[in-house]
């Protein structure tokens, strides 16, 4: 997800905010402070509302992050690596590198968010109880760390796609038929059906007057409804690059330069005249790492003479993968990375590179056969 900011860092897991976020935390400290804690605990100074308010806001938005984190901690527990955590308007969102291998693994991943929330609730319900009413403000936002992060969890676990209970439906499905693809359609149909029920109830409550709620609902359904498909439309893809290994689509061992090679002579002599736009790059007789055409433009315009390889390239060690590991992984890896290619290995030995443009042409490849089927018939 584009457009976010990164706050900082937990356990080398970057948290990064997206800009919608801001917007929510500014929406709900307002409705908190006018809304909700005076109509609730009536009597208080306006000053109080608003800083309880914000404070509210900030405690909310850490709810959000140890759900988050739970699901992040299990997924490291299991040996699955997390590029990011996102925040933003309807809650977070955990990057996992790749998928999880096993129905079992999204099964825990899934669930344990939720169940956070909801014992994070049940937590602060039950300090409630025993706070006395002198402390007031402090039960005020007690209260509410109660109600949202119940609502936060029971959210969660509807059984649709993109949403955590329609992970753990979708694990229970897999892990039961062992089809995959069948699961995730299913679990993506039941996200869908989940944001058209929501958009009708938004619809309900807009006829009968309720403006701001009746617009919230409709909002997320709207949401989930596209992201249902999008996740669709990606877990496709998914599933097909699960079934094709990694040596079916990589290109062959590339050309390699030297490290001391001027920018000038590389873009001549290797770039250009092969027609290749990657190099792997040799120091001394070792694999020192790889230069591409993009790492060129690095180098200041008119300095290609000075400025040599060395100083442009990427470094070793390099992204790698096996020849016979999933092409899904590997595209996982790469966008993950935010690199354009992973050189191919096997026991120490250079066998290719995959690129995203050998992944994209893959993908392509059914829908420009069937346009020519389509021209022949
Ligand atoms: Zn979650």
């Amino acid at each position: 997800m584009k457009a976010t900011v990164t706050v900082g860092r937990i356990y080398g897991i970057p948290i990064g905010v997206h800009y919608t976020w801001l917007a929510a935390f500014g929406f709900i400290t307002w409705s908190l402070a006018e809304g909700f804690f005076p109509r609730f605990f009536p009597g208080w100074e306006t000053i109080t509302y608003w800083w309880l308010a914000w404070v509210s806001a900030a405690s909310l938005f850490l709810s959000v992050l140890i759900h988050e984190l739970a699901h992040s901690a299990v997924a490291l527990k299991r040996g699955i690596v997390v590029q990011s955590i996102t925040l933003f308007i309807f809650g977070g969102v955990s990057n996992l590198r790749a998928d999880s291998g096993r129905a079992l693994d999204e099964f825990l991943i899934a669930v344990v968010g939720p169940l956070t929330s909801i014992a994070l609730g049940a937590t602060a319900w039950l300090t409630v109880q025993v706070l006395s009413d002198d402390v007031g403000a402090l039960r005020a936002l007690v209260s509410y760390l109660a109600l949202t992060n119940v609502i936060l969890g029971a959210f969660n676990l509807l059984p649709g796609f993109p949403l955590d209970g329609g992970r753990v439906l979708r694990s229970l499905v897999w892990g039961v038929t062992g089809n995959f693809a069948r699961a995730t359609a299913l679990a993506a149909t039941a996200g869908q059906m989940l944001s058209f029920a929501f958009m009708g109830f938004g619809a309900l409550q807009l006829l009968e007057g309720r403006i701001l709620s009746g617009l919230w609902i409709v909002f997320i359904g709207w949401f989930l409804n596209t992201t249902a498909d999008s996740s669709r439309r990606e877990e496709q893809v998914n599933d097909l690059l699960r079934e094709v290994p990694v040596s079916a689509l990589m290109g062959p061992a590339m050309t390699s330069v030297r490290s001391d090679l001027s920018v000038a002579e590389l873009v001549t002599d290797m770039l250009l005249r092969g027609g290749r736009r990657v190099a792997i790059v040799f120091e001394e007789g070792r694999l020192a790492g790889i230069v591409t055409i993009t790492d060129v433009w690095r180098a200041p315009e008119g300095r290609w003479e000075e400025v040599t390889v060395s100083q442009i390239m990427t470094h070793a060690p390099l992204l790698s993968v096996s020849p016979t590991e999933k092409t899904s992984v590997a595209l996982g890896l790469m966008v993950g990375r935010d690199v354009n290619q992973v050189v191919v290995s096997e026991a120490g030995q250079l066998v290719g590179l995959l690129s995203r443009s050998h992944v994209v042409n893959y993908l392509d490849f059914p829908r420009a056969t069937g346009d020519r089927r389509e021209v022949d018939s």
